[in-house]
């Protein structure tokens, strides 16, 4: 089975559901009120998906031209960088 290359697009969806659980999970002990606890679990876990969100963008989402970091508000048509077209 041929592997499908992700987009920047697809990359850009992952990181985007990982902050958002991450906010999410955050959020709950806020929003309930739980125990000491449970609010440092799901801190801590939410924190968690907040860390490998940045570090998956720093892995996947770049140039793959260039290398150079790509704005987190979206994928634009060409690579601030080199000016390459991307996808
Ligand atoms: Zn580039």
């Amino acid at each position: 089975m041929k592997k499908e290359e992700k987009t920047l697009h697809d990359h850009f969806r992952v990181i985007e559901n990982l902050v958002f659980i991450g906010f999410i999970v955050m959020l709950i002990p806020a929003l309930f009120s739980m125990s000491a606890l449970w609010t440092g679990i799901l801190m801590f876990l939410g924190f968690g998906i907040m860390v490998s969100a940045v570090l998956y963008r720093n892995k996947y989402y770049k140039c793959p031209h260039c290398g150079g970091k790509i704005n987190v508000r979206g994928v634009p048509n060409y690579c601030p960088d080199c000016g390459a077209e991307l996808k």
